[in-house]
């Protein structure tokens, strides 16, 4: 129940937001028509001094993909982290349906109501965690004006031109696929700006399992590590027929060592102004965490799978193959993926 100081503070904003929609709407009406001002498919939050949440927040996927746009200003560009649903919305009031132009002409309350990139006059940088459509579908925008698209170059079949529609999903789900060339990267490549060699202070690591493409980014000032979907909390961790959970506990398994050595340098930093732990962000739900709790807990409960200690929650039939769930009993960290990869990481052959 909410206390009676919440209630208060709840019907005085609620007031306020009142009063202040009264007083737009009489600014903004002619004749009684009222001008409603342009709804987008995304909403936008401070995460650090530099960057951004960007959330589609009600996708016609359900996806409710995380976005994240960090503004270097020194390097006169953006990184723009993945690229969302491509703004498809259940909410037929949204008119702003293409992510750059959200963060080109959007005012955001927690960057003084300006927009991101008043204007667009800073530059942009893609990192697409990896290929799936809810993280690819904004991304015509970007590519369109030759901006850098990078994606990992860990296994470039899985995204060459011929594949993408099947690897990206948009295939097999009837989604028209978004036109992009990627720029295909090396594990550890620093990401600079385009046409200069500045480096926006953010690292590519490869880490596959979830897809043979999926990358994490780091960002060494910050301390913030950006995973996509190699996991998250309170949503089921995915992995498509093309998943290998064995790889994925040799790509975690390294991110637990990389972010236990940040922590402890942190630790020994002379910097005050220094974050002190490594903080997790995802490209689901998952936002600001402490990064090594949260990938020591996921790699624990896909080791109880593999081990066999957690129960089959639910079986069924999907694409062509037996589908697994299972779920922790908090429900913090859940499953779903093909019989077959739990079988294959167990060591067994057939299924
Ligand atoms: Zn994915």
């Amino acid at each position: 129940m909410r206390s009676i100081l919440e209630s208060l503070l709840w019907g005085a904003g609620g007031a306020f937001a009142v009063l202040a929609y009264l007083l737009y709407s009489s600014s903004q009406s002619t004749d009684n028509v009222i001008v409603k001002p342009p709804k987008a498919a995304f909403h936008a939050s401070r995460l650090t001094p530099s960057t951004f949440l960007i959330k589609e927040y009600d996708d016609i996927y359900s996806e409710h993909p995380h976005i994240y746009a960090k503004v270097v200003h020194a390097a006169n560009t953006i990184l723009v982290i993945d690229t969302g649903c491509g703004g498809a919305s259940n909410d037929t009031e949204i008119t702003i349906t293409s992510l750059k132009e959200f963060i080109d002409n959007v005012g955001v309350d927690d960057n003084n109501g300006h927009p991101l990139n008043e204007g667009g006059k800073i530059g942009y940088v893609v990192a697409l965690t990896h290929c799936h459509y809810d993280h690819i579908l904004g991304v015509e925008d970007f590519s369109s004006k030759s901006w850098p698209i990078l994606a990992s170059g860990h296994s470039p079949s899985f995204v060459s031109k011929e594949q993408l529609p099947e690897s990206s999903l948009c295939k097999p789900m009837g989604i028209e696929m978004p036109i992009y060339t990627p720029t295909l990267v090396a594990d550890r490549h620093r990401i600079t700006a385009p046409g200069f060699s500045k480096e926006l202070g953010v690292t590519i690591l490869h880490t596959p399992g979830h897809t043979p493409d999926e990358i994490a980014l780091f960002d060494e000032a910050e301390m913030m590590l950006y995973v996509g979907d190699s996991l998250y909390e309170h949503e089921h961790i995915i992995f498509p027929s093309q998943g290998s959970i064995t790889t994925w506990f040799a790509s975690m398994k390294f991110l637990v060592s990389f972010v236990k050595e940040k922590n402890e340098l942190s630790v020994h930093s002379s910097d005050s102004a220094m974050a002190r732990e490594v903080l997790i962000n995802s490209g689901h739900v998952t936002a600001l965490r402490p990064a090594l709790d949260v990938l020591l807990g996921a790699i624990a409960f896909v080791r109880d799978v593999v081990d066999g200690k957690e129960k089959v929650k639910e079986r069924r039939w999907h694409r062509g193959e037996a589908t697994v769930t299972y779920e922790q009993g908090d429900n913090r960290f859940s499953l779903r993926c093909p019989e077959r990869l739990v079988l294959e990481a167990r060591g067994l052959k057939e299924v």
